[in-house]
């Protein structure tokens, strides 16, 4: 079948419209629909963000180059105790019920990492959980205040929560690994030329471990795509391999935390 692009468009404004509002209605994180995954369900909820972002969700860096920031001073320091504390506030426009799917989903981080989500005090560094326009967070830590974004819209589900911590605890989205050529083939003639520069490989360090195609950071098989329903990213050699998952971290998301820390 071949659509007309007013046809399409319509498509593309429908499905949209179904993802605006998924969340509180039955609870949980089981009303995205098992066909939308993480990255639409982002890339979705940002669009009409007045942020500059890059890849979609990551808020660019206004002092300092993100890619540098891997290696540097832009993790989150740890104790004496052995623990990575990280101060937290979380806006008073979420409800209780929102407030509880945060914690349930920084729970996960408190049994099997270091780190420590603390209700902020008067820490100097620390995240800002806010209600802005879409889901996005900076690279690592930035100093000073740095906000995570969930729109209460669109944002507010386990796994995109926790893509979003994983952003500001210094993880980049995984198909942006050095040595993803080797994983995944990078269709350019679906994606805007404009849009490109989100498909870039980044300098990462990826800590001796593999690549992860069911990494909670990694994006979908149609991000940015502009051809309807054609791939942007294919794996490879397996093109059936699914990506973009929004279950939860995966066991290699988990260990890379617990790696970079030294957990
Ligand atoms: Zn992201």
């Amino acid at each position: 079948m071949k659509m007309t692009p007013s046809a399409s468009l319509l498509l593309l404004l429908l499905l949209g419209l179904c993802q605006a509002h998924p969340l509180m209605e039955e609870g949980g994180e089981e009303e995205i629909s098992d066909t939308v995954d993480i990255t639409t369900q982002i890339l979705t909820s940002n669009n009409g963000t007045d942020e500059i972002l890059l890849e979609g969700d990551l808020l660019a860096p206004r002092t300092r180059n993100a890619m540098v920031c891997w290696y540097q001073s832009c993790m989150w320091k740890k104790a004496s105790n052995g623990l990575v504390m990280i101060p937290f506030t979380v806006s008073s426009e979420f409800t209780s019920w929102e407030r509880q799917l945060i914690d349930y989903a920084m729970n996960t981080y408190h049994s099997k990492t270091c780190i420590r989500f603390v209700p902020r005090q008067n820490e100097y560094d620390y995240i800002s959980i806010e209600n802005k326009a879409g889901c996005f967070s900076s690279l690592g830590r930035t100093g000073g205040r740095q906000v995570l974004s969930l729109n209460r819209q669109g944002c507010l589900y386990y796994g995109i929560i926790q893509h979003e911590i994983n952003h500001a605890l210094g993880f980049q989205h995984e198909q942006t690994r050095s040595d993803r050529d080797y994983y995944v083939r990078i269709n350019w003639e679906n994606i805007d030329p404009q849009m490109a520069y989100n498909f870039y490989k980044q300098n990462t360090n990826n800590l001796d471990t593999p690549y992860d195609y069911s990494s909670i950071m990694h994006y979908g098989r149609t991000a940015f795509s502009i051809q309807y329903g054609k791939d942007s990213i294919t794996p490879i050699p397996d093109p059936n391999v699914q990506i973009g998952q929004r279950q939860g971290m995966s066991y290699w998301d988990i260990m890379r935390i617990n790696m970079l820390y030294g957990c």
